[in-house]
């Protein structure tokens, strides 16, 4: 802790421990020993006293043991000559304070009965009577729960006033947009929050959330008291626990100061008192800070934010998760719409699907990077276009978080498929930069813009994923040439995640993971992802699963036991067959993780290629999406989708990655890579140098020129024929069928 801050601290401590024994003193003298003080209708006396020594102040002789207390708390104040540490004498000098300040209000509610408006939710404008003092415990049980079931996450303690109006108002909306309490007391330039909200025309009192302890510093003993209460009420802890009652606000009460204007020596004194609950202090003017993390989740004093960051940098220091209940669209939203469909007629927009580019991008950003919730459409929006109209896409969600880890991006960034499939009215299939969406007139009529696809993507990755992210930004770009710059550095990414995998093998790994996010729209479909086989999206290899199972363990990866090996070559093994039985609720008894052959995987809707077999050639083609012409094989790629991508086990057909193409047991048990005689001739540029390298380990350094494409091949005929020219290795392998 910096010195600065300790010596105001312990200065400004002194200050209220003096003024706290001279009041002792008076009332002692003028109501004598026996006279009853305490809090208005409260069994728990003064609860920060109560909570953290046990000692259950009713009487005013009772004040005399928590003064000795304060004395020996106290430290003496910090002498030029003092070195370090600081931190601890600063801590003891703070909960000194507090003791001291509960002294001073308890002889306040005797020596002024009217100055609080006891038992009150609501203040009492037209008397001008608007300091509410301590919750009765009526009030506390009914607020207090709501810290306890998160309809609260916490509270902001705002001590001060902002520099106008205007300011506090907006401040306080955004705390109360976030669910916190707003506990206000003290003033600063001889203003008050409080009366600054009043001028503002704001609601205050506890029903909005906004409650006016006092105008005080001593008031602030009403929001840490309020605290030591719940822990006891609430979390079981017994008075004098003083541990456990610090330890549990720590953990589960999101509270923290805001200092809006002059810090004093008794301000200091406050927060180091309030930094003993972990609770930190975040000011508006420069103040020395004290960043190194300890005792509060992270920073214990943050200085010189300017207003418009305030709040949001106070949820940031206490590690404050934002929760998002409802998601902001002006059309329905849930798990019901995911499978529907928007189809022909109703298509008012549409992006992607191969005829334009989408690309869906998730990314991690450093904190100052990153506003959270916001939504930039920039480009042609719906309302710019005709109905049945097409535009670009491209969506880049910018996450921030202390926790976040770039192998986290992959799974947030499939999520997308899922989250925005449930708006109704809008449709969404596939990933990456082979994704599609199309929006109904439905949705449009109801007012459905670009942005609340951004808005969706905010809410529900907070509500799925906030334990390991804070801040999630969203732009949304519809202009061609930004949207190909997107995608490049879209691809790069994807290039870099794909690379992770590279060198691990099946063999390396006793447990292999499931995926079976795709089950709304193929309900016996099952991914069995190894490192050398991939998702057949393309967005989820072993890595990706294996992360997305330690962030959520209920969620659509789970580990699956290789358990004994069946059959080598095919890649079947016991605990795969087991799960997937179970997986496709006993549609799909056994599957081969190599072969398309024997028993395949089967196949939903989002592959990136679909392989076939073309017998005359005793060969496998593969076709990626983008490709829109006819096949070899006689259908088309969406033909092939039509017809296999039902989750259904098609032997002969197969849904695979791009990246498994030049994985080593890609098509293992049929022969292999040496298997593959024709592919779109721009899958094949994609891949080239994969495929270069991966001929070479296989002794065929010319085999990408012996792959036909359509620019040599348009039949299975004319394949049989270029690769036959071409010497093709399949020709001699043992016949498919
Ligand atoms: Fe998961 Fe497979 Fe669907 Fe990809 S295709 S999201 S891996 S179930
Ligand atoms: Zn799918």
């Amino acid at each position: 802790m910096s010195k600065i801050i300790a010596s105001s601290a312990i200065r400004g401590a002194h200050k209220i421990l003096d003024y706290a024994r001279e009041k002792y003193r008076i009332s002692l003298e003028k109501f004598g020993p026996e006279y009853e003080i305490g809090f208005p209708n409260t069994a728990y006396y003064l609860p920060i006293i109560y909570a953290i020594t046990g000692i259950d102040v009713s009487k005013i002789k009772d004040i005399e043991k928590v003064l000795e207390i304060c004395s020996r708390l106290i430290p003496p104040p910090v002498s030029e000559k003092t070195h370090l540490p600081y931190l601890a004498p600063a801590l003891d000098a703070g909960m000194a304070t507090l003791f001291a300040e509960e002294i001073i209000e308890a002889i306040r509610y005797l020596e002024e009965p009217d100055f609080y408006l006891a038992d009150k939710e609501d203040v009492e404008l037209d008397k001008g009577k608007i300091w509410l003092g301590a919750a009765n415990d009526v009030i506390f049980r009914k607020r207090g729960v709501e810290f306890v079931d998160g309809t609260a996450p916490g509270f902001a303690a705002v001590i001060g006033a902002a520099p106008d109006t205007e300011t506090a108002a907006k401040i306080a909306l955004e705390l109360q947009e976030r669910n916190l309490y707003v506990f206000m007391c003290a003033h600063s330039k001889n203003s008050t929050f409080t009366e600054q909200l009043i001028e503002a025309g704001t609601q205050i009192g506890w029903p909005t959330r906004l409650v006016p302890f006092g105008p005080h510093i001593s008031a602030c003993v009403f929001a840490i008291g309020f605290a030591c209460k719940v822990a006891m009420a609430f979390g079981g802890i017994k008075p004098g626990e003083f541990r456990k009652n610090l330890i549990y606000n720590k953990d589960r009460t999101y509270a923290f100061i805001l200092a809006l204007g002059e810090v004093t020596d008794e301000w200091f004194a406050n927060a180091a008192g309030a930094i003993n609950w972990g609770f930190p202090t975040i000011s508006d003017t420069s103040i020395p800070q004290i960043l190194p993390t300890g005792i509060c989740t992270y920073e214990h004093v943050v200085s010189s934010i300017p207003h418009n960051q305030i709040v949001q940098k106070a949820i940031e220091v206490r590690g404050l998760k934002v929760t998002v209940s409802k998601v902001p669209i002006p059309v329905a939203y849930g798990p019901a719409f995911e499978g529907e469909r928007v189809r022909g007629e109703d298509i008012y927009l549409e992006m992607g699907g191969g005829r334009t580019i989408a690309v869906e991008w998730t990314t991690s950003k450093g904190m100052e990077e990153v506003e959270d919730g916001r939504v930039d459409v920039i480009g042609k929006d719906v309302t710019d276009v005709e109905p049945g109209s097409r535009l670009h896409f491209a969506m880049v969600a910018e996450v921030a978080g202390r926790r976040f880890q770039e192998d986290f991006e992959p799974i947030l960034e499939r999520q997308n498929h899922h989250l925005i499939n449930q708006a109704q009215g809008i449709m969404h299939i596939g990933q990456r930069d082979i994704a599609w969406i199309r929006i109904s007139k439905q949705a449009v009529e109801k007012g459905f813009k670009l942005k609340h696809i951004g808005r969706i993507i905010h809410a529900k990755y907070h509500q799925e994923f906030g334990a390991i992210f804070d801040k999630v930004q969203i732009k949304i770009y519809t202009d061609e040439e930004k949207v190909k710059e997107i995608l490049k550095l879209a691809r790069a990414s994807y290039a870099q995640r794909d690379a992770r995998i590279e060198g691990m093998t099946d063999e390396s790994v006793d447990t292999f993971y499931s995926c079976i996010l795709c089950q709304s729209f193929a309900p016996s479909h099952v991914c069995i992802i190894s490192p050398e086989r991939t998702g057949l999206c393309g967005a989820y290899n072993w890595l990706d699963c294996k992360a997305a199972y330690e962030i959520n363990p209920e969620g659509p990866n789970q580990p699956v036991k290789k358990g004994e090996c069946i059959d080598e070559k095919l890649g079947q093994f016991k605990g795969c067959n087991d799960y997937v039985y179970k997986a496709s609720r006993q549609k799909i008894e056994r599957v081969s993780l190599y072969s398309l052959m024997v028993d395949p995987m089967t196949t939903c809707g989002c592959c990136e290629c679909i392989a076939a077999i073309l017998p005359m050639c005793n060969g496998i083609m593969t076709v990626d999406r983008d490709f829109t012409d006819m096949t070899p094989c006689g259908m088309k790629f969406t033909t092939l989708a039509g017809a296999v991508g039902g989750g259904a086990q098609t032997p002969g057909f197969l849904g695979h990655s791009k990246y498994n193409i030049t994985q080593r047991k890609f098509l293992k048990g049929d022969g292999g890579f040496l298997r593959l005689v024709w592919m779109p001739k721009r899958l094949k540029e994609e891949l080239r140098e994969k495929i270069k390298k991966r001929a070479q380990e296989l002794g065929v350094p010319n085999f990408i020129d012996m792959i036909a494409d359509e620019t040599v091949a348009k039949t299975e005929e004319e394949v049989l024929e270029y690769i036959s020219q071409k010497g093709h290795p399949c020709l001699n392998l043992e016949p498919l069928l």
